[in-house]
């Protein structure tokens, strides 16, 4: 029988990737010792891939040379430029690309949908969401909720994994809005969970909340570039996504955003508004009656920053030429399975893994928990760190480890278990 525990394997599997092409792609931090950092922190900050510094030096150099002509000239005039990025943008989400734009951050895309999306009512005005959601979706929800003049603690549902559980099963969902769906005004729930990696399902989420006559949106900062989708289909409201995790478009880099093609043409809809979510024909009239695009544009505030949508189209251009997200999850799957095969083989006793085993619930993080008596989560951590890998602790207790299909090999997976297992010693 083969030993799956081996370099030798590792790279066999890395000769049989179809894209392990992509790793010279990008820039792999170093160690001290000048060998690859093996980083498994995709999930948090998304690697460089190489064309990003040409791409924003293009635009650099226009700026020097064209000034404010840059907007109309050029063969990525400034004017445009977040139409560039349309195309891809849908394709990874699975939408439209009318429905799609990427704008602002993360959470303030999540409060401008909220602007549009949660209209509360005396008597449906709750919104479900996890109980333990990244803090700035809980933040956001709870401003909001109380920015209509409500009470946290009545109108915040939380969806908590059952008693002894870390992941949300789906019929538990399905339940809570079966059982309160005429109080819940907007259901906002991530496609992939950050602290445990668990994919939802989506789907069955939306037409459950549709069912009941909620509004459905999903904050996908762990699901773009990480698993494919299909927005449209689903009849999702709406969506925001960072683009620095999964999409490698760098630190703080401008996020995403999706709004079903059904609200395009609704103008009893609120939102908050700016120039250039006007109709693009009559921008520069500067007549002061707001005419709202039909697309998702319609809800862009600002021009926007274009050295940030540079990097993003770098970015896009690099998943593009790995075959798109369909190939990245192909590779994904595969390397995921890797990882948790040789950490079930070597490590059954030591580390417990969160994140689902159903290769439908689960995306490319896995979650790990240090079970020996006697050695905390915190402390592996630190060894793991010194020994050269890179990937990150979550409070209380949950090691995130991220094998990008993108940029991390097998041998990464292999390195990784190897230094971990010297690590509980
Ligand atoms: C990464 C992440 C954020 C970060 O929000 P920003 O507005 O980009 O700072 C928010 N929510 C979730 C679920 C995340 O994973």
């Amino acid at each position: 029988m083969t030993d799956i525990f081996s370099i030798d394997y590792a790279r066999q599997l890395d000769q049989q990737d179809p894209i392990s092409r992509m790793r010279e792609q990008f820039h792999i931090p170093k160690q001290d010792n000048g060998d690859d950092e093996i980083y498994l922190c995709g999930n948090s900050l998304g690697l460089q891939p190489k064309r990003t510094q040409e791409y924003l030096n293009y635009e650099l150099s226009q700026w020097q040379k064209l000034g404010v002509k840059g907007h109309f000239s050029g063969d990525f005039p400034w004017m445009p430029y977040h139409e560039f990025l349309t195309e891809e943008s849908a394709k990874l989400v699975g939408a439209k690309n009318s429905e799609v734009v990427c704008m602002n951050s993360l959470t303030a895309n999540l409060h401008f949908m909220m602007v549009s999306f949660y209209r509360p009512t005396a008597t449906r005005n709750k919104i479900l969401i996890e109980d333990h959601a990244f803090p700035s979706d809980h933040y956001a929800v709870e401003s909001q909720v109380r920015y209509h003049g409500f009470d946290p603690d009545q109108a915040m549902l939380l969806a908590k994994p059952r008693e002894g559980e870390e992941t949300l099963r789906t019929e538990d969902l399905l339940n809570l809005i079966e059982l309160h769906g005429e109080e819940i005004a907007l259901i906002m729930l991530p496609g992939v969970q950050y602290y445990t990696g668990q994919v939802l399902d989506m789907k069955a989420i939306t037409q459950a909340g549709h069912a009941k006559g909620c509004k459905v949106g999903f904050d996908l900062a762990h699901a773009t570039g990480n698993i494919p989708m299909h927005l449209h289909d689903w009849d999702v409201d709406f969506a925001a996504w960072c683009s620095y995790k999964y999409l490698n478009s760098g630190p703080g880099s401008v996020a995403g955003c999706f709004v079903h093609e059904k609200h395009h043409t609704n103008m009893e809809l609120p939102r908050f508004a700016g120039w250039w979510g006007h109709d693009k024909d009559s921008r520069f009239k500067m007549e002061n009656h707001f005419i709202p695009m039909k697309s998702a544009e319609a809800w862009q505030l600002s021009n926007p920053p274009i050295l940030s949508l540079a990097a993003i189209r770098a970015s896009l251009d690099t998943i593009k030429d790995a075959g798109g997200i369909q190939a990245l999850r192909d590779k994904s799957l595969k390397l995921s399975r890797y990882l948790r095969d040789l950490l079930e083989q070597e490590l059954a006793d030591e580390i417990n893994i969160l994140t689902p085993a159903d290769e439908k619930a689960s995306g490319c993080q896995l979650s790990l928990t240090v079970n020996l008596h006697g050695l905390d989560g915190k402390t592996v951590f630190d060894r793991i760190e010194a020994a050269g890998v890179t990937c990150d602790f979550r409070h209380p207790n949950v090691i995130r480890v991220a094998p990008v299909p993108l940029y991390n090999s097998f041998e990464d997976a292999y390195r990784f278990v190897t230094i971990l297992k010297d690590s509980l010693k």
